[in-house]
């Protein structure tokens, strides 16, 4: 088994854990303890509680790396909004103005992001065009020698299709545009109701391992609920084995994220003239509160944190490529690419936790998760708001490529200190999905600090 696995066990381990040892409190009287009793403590047996990734996320990271999104290398994203869902005809696009997207014009985008698509660095890019054969750059090949020339033809007929965790949009297709994600922000949009239960239905139902048999806790597709399932849930849940139960909670707490997001960034006014957005302290609790949710809430806010420590371990894991004297995150405007690189560095993170197991198992286990996510990332067509959907679709690239990062962790490994890889790369759309994806849920880590203070405000 592999150290990515490790890392997803060790993980899963403490965070299982954790939720056990608080299953005996008592009832938790204010509001604030009511979505947030159970979400403290150790989430791994290193340095990881809750406290401590609240404190070094919204004191250290959270403020660095939202200046690094908003600068031209993060903010422009390619996505392919018009792709058809692959299964089912009936997608209403809500219609909603607040699910609209707006692309950029073509001169909007900066020459250098538009031309570097696959690319990384100026010098990178030449080469690249010289070659004429190359369609995408290694994370870690951007000198000029020889050996690089070799690979960059080398990786043109390399095909990563069996390490990808996501169907990627054909970013070459008339249909892909740009979009500027700081002038489309993920916040309420109204899409509910049946249609948006249908897509986390499908998503739960048939792409998390889950028997037909198993019922999930307060499914609103599912009539006739009650305790007896989420018991036989929880008990199924934890009768997994670790990594599928780690896919799970991925989800969840993807789903946690975008709906504290929603909550954070609520419409709380609308007049002719201006559009006054903010937290919705009612949204949240019906979501997130122990007692509202029979116990729910507080399970998925456990599992943002997992996703948290997951993606993080991810972007560590390839940090150290970023930091090379030859690699720029290439936007063409040179001060704004050294700025970049000076923001990405302090953002590492001590990993401890590894397993060693079967080989084969490990590999059949990748196999399934990889099939399954690529097929929670074709779902993303079938969402019918395209503003949920370009952040639905980002935001599991972004995620499918932590997996792909922590699956190939001993290529990466394995890689020369410089000089090209053929092994392991990442494209431009797999960084900028991966460092969004990340904001996203570091952005929701911050958003239960605030919650929190405005739950305790109300007592
Ligand atoms: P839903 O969030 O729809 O959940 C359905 C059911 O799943 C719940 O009843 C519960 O049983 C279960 N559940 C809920 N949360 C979790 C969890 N974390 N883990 C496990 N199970 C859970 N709306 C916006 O306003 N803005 C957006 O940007 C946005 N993006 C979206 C992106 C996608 C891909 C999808 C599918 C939906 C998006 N939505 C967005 C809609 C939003 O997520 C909710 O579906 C909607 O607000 C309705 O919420 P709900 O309370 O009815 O339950």
């Amino acid at each position: 088994m592999d150290r990515g696995w490790g890392f997803l066990i060790g993980l899963l381990g403490a965070v299982w854990l954790l939720s056990s040892g608080h299953g005996e409190q008592q009832p938790p009287e204010t509001a604030a303890q009511r979505c947030f009793c159970q979400v403290s403590g150790y989430l791994d047996d290193c340095t990881c509680d809750v406290e401590t990734i609240d404190r070094f996320n919204n004191y250290r990271l959270f403020p660095r790396l939202q200046k690094l999104l908003e600068s031209d290398y993060f903010r422009y994203y390619k996505v392919n909004l018009k792709r058809p869902c692959p299964f089912w005809n009936d997608i209403s696009q809500c219609g909603r103005r607040d699910c609209a997207v707006k692309p950029c014009q073509s001169d909007e985008v900066p020459d250098g992001i538009k031309s570097a698509s696959y690319k990384y660095s100026e010098e990178a890019n030449n080469l690249i065009e010289e070659c004429e054969q190359a369609e995408r750059l290694g994370a870690v090949d951007e000198s000029l020698s020889e050996e690089t020339q070799k690979a960059v033809l080398q990786w043109t007929k390399h095909d990563d299709s069996s390490d990808n965790f996501c169907e990627a949009d054909d970013i070459q297709s008339p249909d892909a545009e740009y979009v500027d994600l700081l002038l489309n922000p993920e916040r309420y949009t109204g899409y509910k109701g049946p249609d948006a239960w249908k897509i986390w239905n499908v998503i739960y139902e048939e792409n998390c391992f889950k028997p037909q048999t198993i019922k999930r806790p307060l499914n609103p597709l599912a009539s006739g609920q009650g305790k007896s399932e989420e018991n036989t849930f929880y008990s199924w849940l934890e009768g997994l084995c670790v990594e599928k139960r780690a896919f799970y909670r991925l989800i969840s707490g993807l789903h946690a994220s975008i709906n504290v997001h929603l909550s954070a960034r609520y419409l709380l006014q609308e007049t002719w003239l201006e559009k006054k957005w903010g937290h919705n302290i009612t949204e949240f609790q019906q979501r997130f509160d122990g007692i509202l949710t029979q116990g729910e809430g507080p399970r998925r806010l456990k599992n943002l944190y997992f996703l948290y420590l997951i993606e993080l371990r991810a972007l560590s894991k390839v940090l150290p490529f970023f930091e090379r004297p030859d690699f720029q995150l290439f936007t063409g405007n040179k001060i704004q690419d050294e700025e970049n690189k000076m923001l990405s560095f302090p953002l590492h993170f001590d990993e401890n936790s590894f397993f060693a197991g079967d080989k084969k198992e490990a590999h059949k286990l990748k196999e399934d998760f990889r099939l399954h996510f690529r097929n929670i990332s074709r779902i993303m067509d079938c969402v019918g708001c395209f503003k949920c959907r370009l952040w639905g679709k980002l935001q599991t690239q972004g995620l499918g490529t932590a997996l792909k990062i922590l699956f190939s962790e001993k290529l990466i490994a394995n890689m020369p200190e410089s000089g090209p890889s053929y092994e392991f790369h990442l494209t431009r759309q797999e960084i900028v999905s991966l460092f969004n994806a990340f904001g996203r849920i570091s952005t929701s880590v911050k958003e239960l600090e605030n919650f929190r203070n405005l739950l305790q405000s109300i007592h």
